[in-house]
């Protein structure tokens, strides 16, 4: 017998960066245009156009050189400026860390933190700007991906608007997997990466900037130019007649024009249906084997992320291991504050499809078992796979078929 090679996942539900789609890969090895020559003007005008229409908004994105914790530290540098008072909204592991940047360029930072579980409640937000109304910046994480839990931005965003301070939106692992768009929810810096649910590969950030965002950078004496962190230096790089500010990395510049071609082309609807499904069925199975999520609602779990509250006494990584040698499938542990406390299932991209939750209920069911927390993974395949037939017939009737 030839033993099979699972050193490399069958199935890798940690995280889409490693397995973009097929037509990802075939991107980055297509030829590369001379960024000085006169076709990549308007390829690149067009990647620009493509991000537009996904983003759903009525002003230019950018495109930065680098991992979305780039654009998320340029947006800080520019916006934040020596005169500026920031609401940290700290969830959990990414929005704290945003206070750390926060407060290397602005006056003081105040924060409005919640346990690892929970969202931010939008009253919070209003109490905190009434104690503190010289708040000028608030910055939120929509997707806590350590944790799985959703922050409520469209309300924390109206509560800005009002307010007139500007909202920084991290949106790394949500854009592309619901309806969250950076006009809709009110955000004035918005990032989102290629690499999550649009499931593209890494290495680029996609950013939006209001004009009332633009109007604090000019107006920040410290805001960068010449600089990786300059948000100012791309806003106008897709016009004619202008050079982007230094070589941009080409194979992720193709990359990211098929990324955008899949997702507009699949329909972004479609793309959310699937990712929400997905969640669904997994969720059924979790709950159906007895296990926890860890999210305090349901309501704030995330559709492109399951997290599951690991039950006392399991040892996570030996589940992990267990799920990687037995089943050949990749899950997460926590991140941060969740580590040791959580294990993972990513639906985000190409693993947002409604029959990898019964590959993953199986494989996190046999693994805890092998642990030594035996759960019934029979109850759990019954219940996702319900769930997905379900769903599935009443999609049938609303269409009429
Ligand atoms: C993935 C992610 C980032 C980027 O982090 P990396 O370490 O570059 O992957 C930032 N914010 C959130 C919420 C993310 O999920």
């Amino acid at each position: 017998m030839i033993p099979l090679d699972l050193t490399t996942p069958a199935f890798n539900l940690g995280t889409v960066t490693v397995d973009p789609y097929p037509a990802i890969r075939r991107a980055l090895a297509r030829p590369l245009y001379d960024p000085d020559g006169a076709e990549f003007q308007p390829y690149y005008a067009g990647i620009i156009g493509k991000l537009r229409a996904a983003f759903r908004s009525t002003t230019a994105p950018m495109v930065l050189q680098g991992e979305v914790v780039l654009a998320l530290e340029a947006a800080a540098a520019s916006a934040i400026g020596p005169q500026d008072v920031v609401l940290n909204l700290a969830s959990g592991h990414y929005g704290k860390g945003y206070g750390y940047w926060a407060a290397r360029y602005a006056r003081e930072v105040i924060e409005v933190e919640v346990p690892d579980n929970e969202a931010i409640p939008p009253e919070a937000v209003e109490d905190a700007l009434r104690r503190r109304p010289d708040v000028t910046v608030i910055a939120v994480t929509h997707h806590e991906t350590p944790s799985g839990t959703i922050n409520p931005v469209a309300r924390i965003g109206a509560i800005a608007a009002r307010h007139g301070a500007i909202m920084i939106v991290d949106a790394a692992s949500s854009f592309g997997g619901m309806d969250i768009h950076p006009e809709a929810c009110g955000a004035d810096i918005f990032v989102a990466a290629p690499s999550k649910c649009l499931g593209g590969s890494p290495g680029l950030s996609l950013v939006h900037v209001s004009e009332a965002a633009w109007a604090r950078i000019a107006a920040n004496p410290r805001a960068p130019f010449a600089s990786m962190l300059a948000l100012k230096d791309w806003r106008d790089a897709h016009l004619p007649g202008r050079a982007l500010p230094f070589t941009p990395s080409l194979p992720e510049v193709n990359a990211l024009d098929a990324t955008l071609e899949l997702y507009l082309a699949e329909g972004p609807e479609r793309v959310w249906a699937r990712h929400a499904l997905t969640a669904r069925a997994m969720r059924a199975g979790v709950r159906a084997m007895g296990l926890s999520l860890w999210a305090a609602e349901e309501a704030i779990a995330a559709p492109s992320l399951t997290s599951v509250r690991l039950p006392k006494g399991v040892d996570g990584d030996a589940v992990l291991a267990e799920a990687r040698r037995r089943h050949g499938v990749a899950i997460l542990g926590g991140q941060g504050s969740t580590a040791g406390r959580l294990l993972r299932i990513a639906h985000m991209g190409p693993t947002a499809r409604p029959l990898l939750a019964l590959i993953a209920v199986a494989a996190l069911g046999h693994a805890m078992t092998a642990a030594g927390h035996a759960v019934d993974v029979a109850a759990g395949l019954v219940a996702a796979d319900r769930s997905i037939a379900e769903a599935i017939s009443t999609t049938h009737q609303q269409e009429g078929t």
